[in-house]
This record gives structure tokens, sequence and C-alpha cells, in this order.
């Protein structure tokens, strides 16, 4: 697994989620909740990070992930410099790292990199200077750290810090979903009742992954008394041709409808991590309907990224 510890046990990168503890993990969601306004309130803002530059190394698209990481930095006082970097061993691997050396001389103390290769978050943050920290925005199917914590934080608010009474089910495309992987750690971590993994077999993940969660084949199973339900974006990208699902057909079975929600219990919440692809996933009125919480988890996701942000990096000694 990646070290992404300091040597006294504290976190210096963010790569995944595995291997965090509780209380590590509610720390964190409790520094969120800190940073987290009503829509109409002023943005948090302190000078937590002054002096400090961020880079913002994103070679997938994002709008959600890397805005809500430039405003986090931001509004701790932090630099924060978007650059269109290519980072992958598709490039060759020396150059990525020159890439890297040139922006640590340049006085950079961070890192926020969003990659579609597996490895290239943990190959750089293996090979940055002792004082800079790398977090992930999204490795390839495997993890979105951030993504995760605030998908707890906004269970947390809605559902209280009861997560043994809960029933999770996440729906959709769990075999190429970061969300999901990212989701199951943080869930299973926190102590989730039951965890569902709802799927059609092709999209359900290989049989060793996800140990602890409980597979469903139809949505009726799944959603029965769920109390938080989480639609999953089928991963086009990651995909061969032949392995995309119909988007009418996949609707029909799996699509996120108000009839099929009333399996899940009354107060259920409905979550997404975005960018959706309503009639596919999900149906419009299911996502902007009164159980939706799509957009608490995009706002939940600044106060988590500033939470982190600040907990991760120490300031450097010298003055202004
Ligand atoms: N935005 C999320 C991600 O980067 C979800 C998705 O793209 O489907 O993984």
């Amino acid at each position: 697994m990646t070290d992404q510890r300091r040597p006294d046990g504290s976190l210096r990168h963010l790569i995944t989620l595995e291997g965090i503890s509780r209380t590590e993990i509610d720390s964190l969601l409790d520094r969120s909740q800190g940073y987290v306004r009503a829509l109409g309130e002023r943005a948090p803002s302190n000078r937590a990070l002054a002096g400090m530059t961020i880079g913002n190394l994103f070679t997938e698209p994002s709008t959600r992930t890397r805005v809500s990481f430039e405003l986090a930095g931001r509004r701790l006082g932090a630099e924060v410099i978007n650059l269109e970097v290519q980072l992958s061993s598709r490039v060759k691997g020396e150059s990525m790292l020159d890439t890297i050396h040139t922006l640590e001389a340049l006085h950079f103390d961070a890192f926020v990199i969003r990659d579609s290769e597996p490895g290239v978050v943990a190959h750089v943050a293996a090979n940055v200077a002792a004082h800079v920290s790398v977090f992930s925005a999204g490795e390839a199917h495997q993890s979105h750290p951030t993504q995760g914590l605030l998908d707890a934080l906004t269970v947390r608010q809605h559902k209280g810090g009861h997560f043994e009474r809960l029933r999770i089910a996440i729906i959709g495309d769990i075999r190429h979903s970061r969300v999901a992987r990212s989701a199951y750690e943080v869930f299973t971590a926190l102590g989730v009742g039951e965890l569902r993994l709802v799927a059609p077999a092709g999209l359900m993940p290989a049989s060793g992954e996800f140990p602890a969660g409980k597979r469903c084949l139809t949505l009726e199973e799944g959603l029965a008394d769920a109390d938080v339900v989480m639609a999953l974006r089928i991963q086009k990208e990651r995909m061969t041709q032949a392995e995309i699902p119909n988007g009418e057909e996949y609707f029909a079975r799996f699509g996120l409808t108000v009839p099929r929600l009333r399996r899940a219990r009354p107060d259920a919440i409905v979550m997404h991590p975005q960018p959706m692809n309503r009639g596919v996933e999900i149906d419009s009125e299911v996502a902007d309907g009164p159980q939706s919480v799509i957009r608490a988890q995009v706002r939940n996701g600044v106060a988590v990224r500033m939470a982190v942000l600040e907990a991760l990096l120490r300031p450097r000694p010298g003055g202004a």
C-alpha cells in the first residue's frame, strides 16, 4: 500500500482512504463541518496556508473537483496555480518527474493530481521533496479520497453519526468507479450497518473486491428500506465500445426513478457524484427532487478540501 504518512504517523499525502482510521476520518469530517456555510452566507476564509503554493495538475476532465480544490486553497490564503502538463508514463517517466522537480524549484509546496493511469499519484508522492505533499483528485478507477470524505460528510449531516444504523446502496457502474471504491473505504471505516453493491453482473466489481459489500443484482432488492441511495455514472471512458451498456436498456433496469425510489425508506437521501447522465442512471425528477442532496455534496466538496489541505500541510519556517 502507498505510504502516505510521515515517520511520526501523521498523514502527509492523501492518496487513498485505505488504512485511515475512524478517528482520523471523524476528525477530518469535524474540521470540514467547520468550513460549511449555508448558501447566501459569506464563504469561509482564513490565512492558514498563507505563503504556500499549490499546483493543480489535472490530466483528466474535471469541473467540481478542480474548482473546489482551487477555491479551497485560495480561501486558506495559498496561491493556487492550474497547470497544463502531461504526467502519466504515456509521456516518458523522467519527464514527469522533471516537471515536478521544476515546480518544486519554483517553491510549490503541494500538488493536487488527477490522472487516468493507476500509480501516477503515488509515484509523484514517492519522489517529491520531504516538505511537499501530494493530494489525489481522482486516480484511474482506484480512488478518489476527497470524494469519499465529502460523501461521508453529506451522509453524516443528513443521517447523523450512527453509521452502524444505516443501509447504504451504491448503484450502477461499481466495477469502474473510483467514487465507489473510496465510498466503500470510508463507509466501512465508519462502521456502516449494511453496504449494498447494486449493479448488473457486467458492472459488478471482481469477486475479491469490496469484501464487506452485499451484492444485489436487481435495483428492487438493492433499494429495499435503504437510508442512502448513491447513483453512479457509467464510466464509458474506462470501457471498450462493446462493454458500454445501451442507455435506454440500462435506464429500464437500473435507472433511479420516483416509483422505484419508493422502495427505499421515505426519508432516504439520494446522492450522485456528478456529472449525471439524466435518463440513464437517474431520472431528473429524482435528481432535482426533495430527497436529492446532490448540491449539498458539491458544497461539502469545498469544505472537505479546505479541511484536508489545512490538516496535512505544515507551515514552512521563515518569515514573510
Ligand atoms: N466526478 C467523479 C469522478 O471523477 C464521478 C464521475 O466522473 O463519474 O470520478
